[in-house]
């Protein structure tokens, strides 16, 4: 059975907040696991307003050190521990910022009741989660950058229990082994995936980016292609790609030319500039094109 990923915009403005947008950060969650990407400024009642649960988040992965990506950190993990949270709780950084992000809490003040891991990401570095893989992008921007690509795993057929009990396999990790493809050895027998799967139920996970900041890729990894979802920052308007380019973000028709070349299905942009109110006109007659407003939320099945 499918589950869902349930996908929330918790702020769409790039640098400082407006009336009706929070800076940029966004929620996924899958069965049962909330990941986080981005702690803005105000990003906890955010949370509050969707129907997750900041004592789920899993993992929080901070693209890079920009104010407005990191101020709300500290403001989370002190409601988590006020809380009592108990669970460890991951934060992923960009390679070089571990002692930063640690004086940065320190200078905080905050005695956390659970354990953090800080870890340190380099580019195209797996994450393993729950039937999935969260793999960094390094991004192009004045200060290292990372996106994030969400990736289920996929399905390379239909397991068969009976065939399985059949083969005397026992139930437990050997099964879980043969779904994802590999041979197995049961009493020095190699059994094979095809023996216990129907291989012409083949499935392909879900794939969302998210991408923010940066100037548009030149050039990028094969994985990210053909996203379901695609996040992409869009500073600028057109009119200033020339700022764009100097302060290494993008401009609107550059993510839409990159969003074609990597055969994304559904585009939607976020950490507008504040200053530009007519973003959405820009968007009349374009397909599959979305300017998310905050709180906006996507619900998608995994397979
Ligand atoms: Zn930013
Ligand atoms: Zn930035």
């Amino acid at each position: 059975m499918a589950d869902n990923i349930n996908i929330y915009f918790l702020g769409t403005s790039a640098s400082t907040p407006t009336k009706s947008r929070n800076l940029t950060s966004l929620l996924i969650n899958y069965r049962g696991s909330n990941y986080l990407f981005d702690a803005s400024e105000n990003v906890q009642q955010q949370i509050l307003k969707t129907s997750q649960s900041i004592q789920k988040i899993k993992s929080i992965f901070i693209t890079h050190f920009h104010g407005d990506h990191y101020y709300g950190i500290l403001g989370l993990l002190s409601s988590m521990s006020l809380l009592k949270r108990e669970d460890e709780l991951n934060i992923y950084v960009p390679f070089g910022y571990k002692n930063f992000l640690e004086n940065f809490l320190k200078a905080g003040g905050i005695n956390l009741s659970f354990k953090i891991n800080i870890l340190q990401i380099k580019s195209n570095q797996k994450i393993k989660i729950d039937n999935g893989v969260i793999t960094s992008v390094k991004l192009d921007h004045t200060v290292p950058s990372y996106g994030y690509c969400f990736k289920v795993n996929n399905k390379i057929g239909k397991f068969n229990k009976q065939k399985a009990i059949k083969l005397k396999i026992p139930e437990g990790p050997l099964f879980s082994k043969l779904q994802e493809g590999k041979s197995i050895k049961v009493d020095g027998k190699v059994i094979k995936p095809s023996q216990v799967m129907d291989l012409s139920f083949k499935k392909q996970g879900k794939k969302i980016l998210y991408f923010t900041d940066t100037a548009v890729l030149k050039k990028h990894p094969k994985f990210i292609e053909s996203p379901d979802v695609l996040v992409h920052e869009c500073t600028f308007l057109d009119e200033e790609k020339e700022k764009a380019k100097l302060k290494k973000h993008s401009s609107f028709s550059e993510v839409v030319s990159f969003s074609k070349k990597i055969k994304a299905k559904e585009l939607y942009l976020v950490h507008v500039s504040s200053r530009y109110k007519d973003l959405e006109a820009n968007l009349k007659n374009k397909k599959n094109i979305s300017l998310p407003e905050d709180l906006f939320s996507l619900e998608i099945k995994d397979y």
